[in-house]
């Protein structure tokens, strides 16, 4: 039941003197409210039953904790304990995991009685909450998360690339939504992560080309000096057969169509703030198919566990590593277009 910890007010849950748990707080990334993001004691978990604790050892930030700590996200709640992209250690003994067991944990929690949960489908579940945005996330000394959602890891993973598992799964599923076919020219807009990891993604795809464009231009140099092709969208009409739009900003959307060639397709994979304006006509006279993406399916993670261990070398778009006492300095980094990756280090970290 995860319910009672989505109206905690540091977002983490309780531990409580009744059931005998040690009170003692414990350090946290903790989104405070308005634009005020910092390190803060929360108390110390108290898992309910089939949870399980993990250690955290890395919690990779994205555009979505930028968005928390702008106060832009419409569910997150002040107080929360940010992070989402986690891996970890087990604390005790879990199934048939060891203690110590390195895991990835998948942030998903689906309703399980939603039409698209009952389909099997429950990554786009009607009620879908995330670990680190609905309830406490990873960036502390330790979390609790369904068992269930703990995905065993290999030892020989390096735990910082193993970071990236989150959002590799996110642009793998939104290549594989895209059906994208061998000989396909690629086009991907927005150089941030994500852009770069569908980038790889569709390289590895089959794509015969892979352009990337970006509009900052700090992020264009990291991305062309890691060896991605960059062009500047002006008169690049009709350049791509599949276009990933990455960005979710609202002066793309006006224009993200005319990328893509008659009979192609472009996928919506950066979260849109609401309405934004598309040229339907475009749509229907030249036959181009819209496909949105969300977040990613159990065997999405399972392919990005394996891609992580070296198909895509993930480590490479990792930019800072701070502590968990720099979690405000790691977000300010981020939103001033610094970064490729951040990470902040746990307790689990080698
Ligand atoms: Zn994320
Ligand atoms: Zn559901």
């Amino acid at each position: 039941m995860v319910g009672s910890q989505d109206t905690e007010t540091t977002g983490a849950s309780t531990s409580s003197a009744c059931c005998g748990r040690d009170p003692t707080p414990m350090r946290a990334v903790v989104w405070q409210g308005g634009t005020v993001v910092a390190a803060a004691d929360v108390p110390a978990p108290a898992p309910e039953p089939g949870w399980a604790l993990v250690k955290p050892a890395y919690v990779g930030l994205c555009g979505t904790d930028l968005h928390i700590c702008r106060g832009e996200h419409p569910r997150a709640k002040p107080g929360l304990v940010i992070g989402h992209e986690v891996v970890g250690r087990l604390l005790h003994a879990t199934g048939d995991l060891q203690a110590g067991s390195p895991v990835f944990v998948n942030p998903l929690l689906s309703c399980g009685t939603c039409r698209a949960c009952r389909r099997g489908r429950s990554h786009i579940c009607e009620n879908l909450r995330l670990i680190g945005i609905d309830v406490g996330g990873g960036a502390t000394e330790l979390l609790a998360a369904p068992a269930d959602h703990l995905v065993a890891l290999p030892a020989s993973l390096d735990l910082r690339a193993a970071a990236l598992i989150e959002p590799l799964a996110v642009a793998l599923r939104a290549v594989r939504r895209s059906e994208m076919h061998v000989g396909d020219r690629a086009h991907v807009v927005g150089a941030g992560p994500i852009g770069l990891l569908v980038a790889s993604c569709a390289r590895l795809a089959g794509a015969v080309t892979v352009t990337l464009s970006e509009p900052v231009p700090r992020r264009a140099e990291a991305a062309a000096a890691l060896g991605f092709d960059m062009v500047d969208t002006e008169g690049q009409d009709r350049c791509a057969d599949v276009v990933f739009d990455c960005t979710g900003h609202p002066s793309v959307s006006p224009k993200v169509l005319g990328w893509a060639a008659a009979g192609g397709s472009v996928v919506t994979v950066g979260a849109y703030p609401g309405v934004v304006g598309v040229n339907l006509q475009e749509v229907m006279f030249r036959e181009l198919k819209m496909i949105g993406t969300r977040v990613y399916t159990p065997d999405d993670v399972a392919a990005a566990v394996t891609l992580a261990q070296g198909g895509i070398d993930v480590s490479r778009f990792v930019t800072a590593v701070l502590p968990l006492e720099d979690g405000g300095l790691a977000i300010a980094r981020i939103q001033a277009g610094s970064e490729l990756k951040v990470l902040l280090e746990g307790p689990a970290a080698a």
